[in-house]
């Protein structure tokens, strides 16, 4: 590729807009621009990084049995009505009527779809287990779309979808397509971790994440120091703790006069946050439900909206708080409480805790779960800290932050079920295909290569990901030696399977290099003057500046001798 040729459109200054450094990079680097909130067109840098991560996600799949196949991003509602998901999706689903007002949806992902192919087509064990994917352009109506590539509302995907016979089939699906993962994410140089996540209300460990570590990720992993254990913090089981055995002191009622937040009540009562509790309001769908912590601890609406089984919780707002109690936010607990009460499991192991009165500028002290409230239920619903212990082997945690580039998930008969896919088994009985669902975000690894690879001067991705492997610059487009030189090395290296750009603009060499890095190509080769004086040119690794100088007809085998150490296979 020729630079003078090409649509780079870098900038000098960083967009205002962009929060993290690779939303900020691929603007100013020409590799994306944004079309409206989260919609990017990808420049063709942009593209070959992403065909890129498309390479290496296809053959891995390939390897790993399954079969690509290409499914329509619009999708009827009616299929989406079989399995209840049109109602339950919320508003990530962006959905249309055609003009013959059919109902249809924008594909934010494909079970439905590709769930109905397979119930036409497969009819007997004999053609399971089947695994089916694709690489596609997915739309989510994000709330919050932001961090560019990071989270788009329009942006690439890797889904694919396993039928088996049964669970012990499925299971082996899962487990190909969990090493396949693997496989990947180490193939395109990321630092990444598999973690257990949350699966919804079907619970237990069916579900996997694959998280690139990076201070801008959006969720918290956390990480046992001795044993395997890694989950995702908003599904990280806290431990049951020891029951305090104290003896039961006598309920008093306080007065605590403009005394609402943890802190300041805390203060004015001399107590500490631990020993004392908040009542925390949630709308669940459309029921309001009081949750009880330790006032040092935050609930985990994940855990809540599983252990509900609920769309949807969200804190309520204070007017909600009063309506739905009469009482105002601050002074609410659990005594005569008007809702519905779950406890978390730490506050059920308290003795004698503080709390909110239901009456405005009270609280009261020496609680005590069973003698003066009885809850709905207690469960884990707290977050997990990096001072609880493992919940595997006890040991510390510790806690990172990651960016969830891809998730295997153990799907079961939930959408077979539902939408009758179903398969004559050996006994010409109809059962239910078994299925999994397997995601990677391949526009989101482009944003998290950046987020690992990058520094002041711009990006430095990983060879496997590099939308070009080498940048040659041509320092003397007038000067005949120069420029023949920067052409035959331009032929050679592409007739080698290298992927080149050449900088054959016609500006100065200290722009040229500050391009060069901000493109974050990962070899760059000059030639200029040294080659006049001396014959040689210079190669230069972007991720670590190392140097050296060769005579020309070197270069070609060098740099290929780089990138074959590069690549992972
Ligand atoms: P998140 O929790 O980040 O919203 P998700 O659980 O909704 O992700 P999945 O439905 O599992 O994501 O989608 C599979 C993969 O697609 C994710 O692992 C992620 O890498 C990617 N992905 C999901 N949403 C977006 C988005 N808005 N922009 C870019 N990539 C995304
Ligand atoms: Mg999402």
């Amino acid at each position: 590729m020729r630079y003078s040729q090409s649509l780079i459109p870098t900038l000098k200054e960083n967009p205002a807009e962009a929060e993290v450094a690779s939303h900020r990079l691929l603007l100013r680097a020409g590799y994306i621009r944004k079309l409206t909130a989260g919609i990017y067109t990808y420049l063709p840098l942009g593209l070959a990084a992403v065909r890129k991560v498309e390479h290496i996600v296809r053959e891995e799949m390939n390897r790993a049995g399954a079969q690509e196949l290409l499914m329509p991003m619009v999708q009827p509602a009616d299929l989406w009505h079989e399995t209840g998901r049109y109602e339950k999706y919320g508003p990530e689903l962006l959905r249309f009527v055609d003009r013959h007002d059919r109902e249809s949806c924008l594909g934010p992902t494909h079970e439905e779809v590709i769930t109905d192919l397979v119930r036409r087509e497969i009819r007997s064990y004999r053609d399971l287990p089947k695994n089916l994917y694709q690489i596609q352009t997915k739309f989510r109506d994000e709330i919050r779309p932001r961090f560019g590539l990071m989270r788009g509302r329009e942006f690439i995907m890797k889904d694919a979808y396993s039928f088996d016979v049964d669970d012990v089939q499925a299971g082996e699906s899962y487990q190909r397509m969990y090493d396949a993962y693997k496989k990947i994410f180490t193939r395109c140089g990321l630092d990444f971790r598999p973690v257990e996540a949350d699966s919804g209300t079907i619970g237990g460990s069916f579900s996997h994440e694959f998280m690139v570590l990076a201070d801008t990720g959006e969720d918290t992993l956390v990480i046992c120091s001795s044993c395997d254990y890694a989950a995702n913090s908003e599904k990280a089981e806290v431990k049951a703790p020891q029951a305090d055995e104290s003896p039961l002191l006598e309920l008093t009622k306080v007065e605590t006069p403009g005394k609402r937040k943890v802190p300041v009540v805390c203060e004015f009562m001399e107590i500490e946050p631990h020993e004392l509790v908040k009542t925390m309001v949630y709308k669940a769908d459309e029921e309001y439900i009081a949750v009880l912590v330790r006032g040092d601890r935050e609930v985990q609406e994940v855990k809540l909206k599983n252990h509900l089984g609920v769309v949807d919780v969200e804190m309520a707002t204070d007017k909600e708080v009063y309506d739905a109690t009469g009482v105002p936010t601050g002074y609410l607990g659990p005594i005569d409480i008007t809702i519905k009460l779950l406890v978390d499991q730490e506050v059920a192991a308290m003795r004698n805790f503080v709390c909110g009165a239901n009456e405005k500028n009270f609280h009261v002290k020496n609680v005590n779960m069973g003698r003066d409230f009885e809850p709905a239920a207690v469960a884990d619903l707290r977050q997990i800290t990096a001072s609880d212990p493992c919940p595997v082997c006890g040991a510390a945690l510790g806690m990172k932050e990651g960016i969830e580039v891809g998730h295997v998930f153990k799907l079961g008969t939930g959408y077979s079920t539902a939408m009758n896919a179903v398969f004559k088994d050996s006994n010409g009985q109809d059962k239910p295909m078994v299925m999994g669902c397997y995601g990677i975000g391949v526009s989101r690894i482009v944003a998290a290569a950046i987020e690992q690879n990058h520094d002041e001067n711009g990006m430095a991705f990983p060879m496997p990901l590099a939308p070009m492997q080498v940048i040659l610059l041509n320092l003397g487009l007038k000067d005949e030696k120069i420029t023949k030189t920067a052409e035959s090395l331009y032929l050679e290296l592409q007739e080698k399977g290298v992927d080149v750009l050449l900088d054959d603009r016609d500006e100065r060499p200290g722009s040229k290099f500050k391009d060069a890095d901000l493109l974050g190509i990962p070899l760059r080769v000059t030639v200029g003057k040294r080659l006049t004086k001396d014959g040689v040119v210079e190669l230069r690794q972007r991720k670590d500046g190392a140097t050296e100088e060769l005579a020309p007809e070197m270069v070609a085998a060098r740099i290929v001798e780089l990138i074959n150490a590069a690549m992972i296979d």
